[in-house]
């Protein structure tokens, strides 16, 4: 072989040495529950389909569709669950309807914050009591991100007492819905994508979303522009469902990349919505001067706090796995929170009056 000839074949064996072995190329669909512009909730599908094709050198291709195309927020499970797209990002508590135990491993009311449901999906069996809820649906669920302790909502007027909650048409969903209704509010759940429409033609009188990253942009502001401090959704998760017969068949190689991006892009989310929060409220006095912050009367609390007691017993009782993840979660927090209140709670209060 003449030297040319030489060169080219280490050419050859460079371009080899440096192209991803993987054995086939992978193509799945991925639906969301949000439309695409909702951002940051949408954000982690998005970079998960980069990060992936990036680590296997563009063989696993996920293409990404909102809710604006298929038109099916509320359906992903199904979807995921019959295969017509192979993963799903949403919110575990919009299934509440098919299985009561999937609502709360996106929050509970006062439950567990950010730090202690994370640490208790992934180092206190969480993520197995999630999976084993799941399994039914012939789909893997794993944490999708997380939005941290969420705003409790925009109002018209002023919430003073109970009664005044009474006969309020609300979108707020899940177990803070069935809460808000026992408290005589007149609950439902709209599509994140039909929100602002909804306040604006008067179909609702209030309604809660995330937090100022998220919420400010929307213009709710404009309507209902009471703002109340959350109770609700303490540490909300998003969730990556994937269909597990498309999962198995996935190369070795894959699934460990896809699992070990899903948790890189879920970590991304909270650290993004962060930043996005902080950003609007630090603007928020200023721009939007109307936007009054505002803390629910403790009495109010004291109701919510029992309706919540209430609704979670009642579903205790009628299911043995939502029975079980509640007094997981409940061991937990009660473990975690002592800790919390010494670290985070007691490092806050100590640097604020120092700090100012
Ligand atoms: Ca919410």
């Amino acid at each position: 072989m003449n030297m040319k000839g030489r060169m080219a074949l280490i050419l050859v064996c460079c371009l080899m040495a440096a192209a991803p072995a993987f054995a086939k190329t992978v193509k799945w669909n991925l639906a969301m529950t949000w439309n695409s512009t909702l951002t940051p909730l949408a954000t982690p599908p998005v970079k998960l389909a980069k990060l992936v094709s990036d680590m296997t050198g563009g063989q696993f291709v996920i293409r990404v569709e909102g809710a604006e195309k298929h038109k099916a927020p509320l359906e992903i499970l199904d979807m995921t669950k019959g295969g017509q797209y192979e993963m799903g990002h949403t919110a575990s508590y919009y299934w509440k309807g098919k299985d009561a135990t999937t609502a709360i491993f996106t929050t509970v009311p006062f439950g567990m914050n950010m730090a202690e449901q994370e640490a208790w999906l992934f180092y206190g069996g969480g993520m197995e009591l999630m999976q084993k809820c799941y399994d039914k649906f012939g789909v893997y669920a794993f944490p999708g991100g997380n939005t941290g302790v969420q705003m409790g909502g925009w109002f018209r007027k002023e919430i003073k007492s109970v009664d005044d909650l009474k006969g309020l048409k609300m979108r707020i969903p899940s177990v803070a819905g069935e809460v808000f209704a026992k408290l005589g509010v007149n609950v439902t759940n709209i599509a994140p994508g039909e929100l602002y429409t909804s306040l604006d033609r008067g179909t609702i009188d209030a309604l809660e979303w995330v937090g100022p990253g998220m919420d400010i942009k929307m213009g709710f502001h404009k309507i209902a522009p009471y703002y109340y401090a959350g109770w609700h959704e303490p540490a909300s998760d998003m969730q990556f469902l994937i269909n597990k017969k498309a999962f198995d068949s996935l190369p070795p190689e894959f699934q460990a990349i896809l699992k070990t991006a899903i948790q890189a892009v879920s970590a991304d989310m909270f650290y993004d919505n962060f930043a996005q929060s902080a950003e609007a409220w630090s603007k928020m006095k200023t721009e939007f001067p109307n936007i009054k912050v505002m803390t629910f009367p403790e009495p109010v609390l004291q109701a919510m706090k029992k309706a919540t007691d209430e609704v979670l017993n009642d579903y205790a009782a009628k299911d043995p796995l939502f029975k079980e993840v509640l007094e997981s979660q409940k061991a937990f927090m009660a473990k975690g929170r002592e800790w919390t209140k010494m670290s985070e709670l007691y490092y806050l209060q100590q640097s604020e009056k120092v700090n100012k």
